[in-house]
């Protein structure tokens, strides 16, 4: 599938430590029509070349994605409490 346009649900729910990006805080590269302003320069966090839209993580709509990836953050960020502890 294609990434959808005003979307931005992946540049803002995750955090990216990289960046150092907090979980549901906009990246500093989103830029106001949720386009990235570094999309193709070599600055940009290989985990963002990475991502790609699907069908599961994009949903129906950018509510649906944002509800989606806050949700897999959250079972991230525990798992990898549980490795530390
Ligand atoms: S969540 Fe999906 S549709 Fe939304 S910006 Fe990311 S890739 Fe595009
Ligand atoms: S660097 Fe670009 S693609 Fe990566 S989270 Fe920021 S705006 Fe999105």
């Amino acid at each position: 599938m294609n990434c959808r346009p005003n979307c931005g649900a992946c540049c803002i729910a995750p955090s990216i430590s990289t960046l150092g990006k907090p979980a549901g805080a906009p990246c500093q590269h989103l830029t106001g029509d949720m386009r990235c302003a570094i999309f193709d320069q070599p600055q940009r966090p290989a985990c963002c070349g990475g991502l790609q839209p699907s069908v599961e993580m994009c949903g129906e709509n950018r509510d649906d994605a944002l509800h989606w990836l806050d949700k897999l953050e959250h079972a991230t960020s525990n798992l990898s409490q549980a490795i530390q502890n």
